[in-house]
């Protein structure tokens, strides 16, 4: 181990970890590099305040390799503006589930999913980082910290940033948001019951996210970086008051918060998915999403069952039709990018045009049960485009 067919999976965070167990379950010897072993992020609530919105059919994925643990369920969003009147409900009895999706700590699931790495033995984990990759007919061969390791596939999930795009010169578009992300848990007043908050403000979207303990809700507040970082630096009394406000009290008062962190959020798509001859980009190092969306990792987790489709029952695994591959991917990322335009376009003004519009709109889908369930079954990756893309 590895042998000439081995599939080196560079990054270890939730989509790299995921794809490389789900290559290995499917019988290919694989190889995961990663600098070092992901650490959960500060929980002094009692819930980690990194987690994500996990859809039904991420939960399928997870279950199918045995890496699925246990995450806060939501059975309702409920979606309104402070400038408008409308508002939307999405229940998950609308679309005859129990739960639209769960909130699932980043921490335990990617403790999970290392631990079913660990012990798996098709795969071999090098922690190192990558400084050189060599493209060949035949394979690829990789730096890591100086020394080689070869592989017939390079699938590369090394995080927006990621140092193989940069290294097979790929070029990426940047898609501004104008936003950077407040994130923290805090406990309040009411209890969430189950129900995720999702309220549009002038500067920007703020969510509240059902945690398994009752009456504490994690926090993504996109807005203004300036107003962000002036936020994360604000005493603990007058941020409290602050997100109370911004909550329109949807939970009662805001009592108490975790440590506050603040990061730019920007949207990006690779140009292509196949960075070069057997080199992949999947996860956030193809696109990232705007986290309003809450896509990232259940788009990273439809790039793995894509890849696995994809490749051949065994043989060279470099072979396969990449083409097909990317432009799905692609196509699903770029459809995704157009959402959130047009959500940025729509929301981020005041003008009573728009306005009008956002009523007009959110009317027409809160009047129309089919339109809405066909929103939401798209939302849980069960939906005709979400299955047909990967
Ligand atoms: C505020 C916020 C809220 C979000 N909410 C949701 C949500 O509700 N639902 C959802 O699905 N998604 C959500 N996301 C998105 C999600 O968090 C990301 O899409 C996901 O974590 C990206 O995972 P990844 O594995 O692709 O990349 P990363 O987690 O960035 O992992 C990349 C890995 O590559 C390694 N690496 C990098 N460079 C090298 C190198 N040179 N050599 C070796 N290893 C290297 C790193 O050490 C790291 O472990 C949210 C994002 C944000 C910012």
């Amino acid at each position: 181990m590895p042998d000439g067919n081995a599939i080196c999976v560079v990054g270890g965070g939730l989509n790299g970890a995921a794809a490389a167990l789900a290559l290995a379950e499917a019988g290919w010897p694989v190889v995961l590099v990663d600098r070092h072993k992901p650490k959960p992020s500060p929980s002094a609530l009692g819930v980690e305040i990194r987690n994500v919105a996990l859809s039904p059919a991420s939960r399928a994925f997870l279950e199918d390799i045995g890496a699925w643990v246990a995450g806060a369920p939501y059975v309702r969003m409920h979606v309104w503006e402070s400038l408008g009147t409308a508002s939307l409900d999405f229940h998950a009895s609308e679309t005859g589930r129990a739960e639209l999706g769960w909130i699932v700590e980043v921490g335990a699931l990617i403790e999970r999913l290392w631990a079913r790495i660990e012990s798996h033995p098709r795969v071999q984990v090098r922690f190192g980082s990558v400084d050189g990759l060599e493209v060949h007919d035949s394979g690829v061969t990789l730096r890591v910290d100086g020394e080689a390791v070869s592989c017939a596939l390079l699938v590369a999930a090394d995080g927006a940033a990621s140092p193989v795009r940069n290294l097979t010169a790929t070029r990426d578009a940047r898609y501004p948001t104008g936003h950077a992300a407040l994130v923290t848990a805090v406990r309040t007043e009411r209890p969430h019951e189950a129900v995720a908050y999702q309220r549009f403000l002038p500067g920007g979207p703020l969510a509240l996210l059902p945690s398994r303990l009752p009456d504490v809700s994690s926090v993504v507040w996109s807005q203004p970086p300036a107003l962000a970082s002036s936020r994360v630096e604000a005493s603990k009394e007058a941020f409290l008051a602050d997100l109370t406000c911004a909550s329109g009290r949807v939970l009662g008062q805001v009592l108490e918060t975790d440590a506050r962190f603040a990061f730019p959020l920007v949207q990006h798509l690779a140009q292509s998915f196949v960075a070069a001859p057997r080199v992949l980009l999947i996860g956030d190092a193809a696109r990232v999403v705007h986290p309003l969306a809450g896509l990232g990792v259940n788009l990273g987790f439809e790039d793995a069952q894509a890849l696995l489709a994809t490749l051949p029952v065994s043989g060279d695994p470099g072979l396969a039709d990449w083409r097909t591959f990317a432009r799905k991917r692609q196509a699903r990322a770029r459809a995704m990018l157009r959402v959130m335009s047009a959500l940025r376009l729509l929301y981020g003004s005041d003008s009573p045009w728009l306005g009008w519009v956002r009523n007009v709109g959110v009317r027409t889908v809160s009047e129309s049960r089919g339109l809405k369930s066909q929103i939401m079954r798209e939302a849980m990756g069960l939906g005709p485009m979400a299955t047909s893309m990967r």
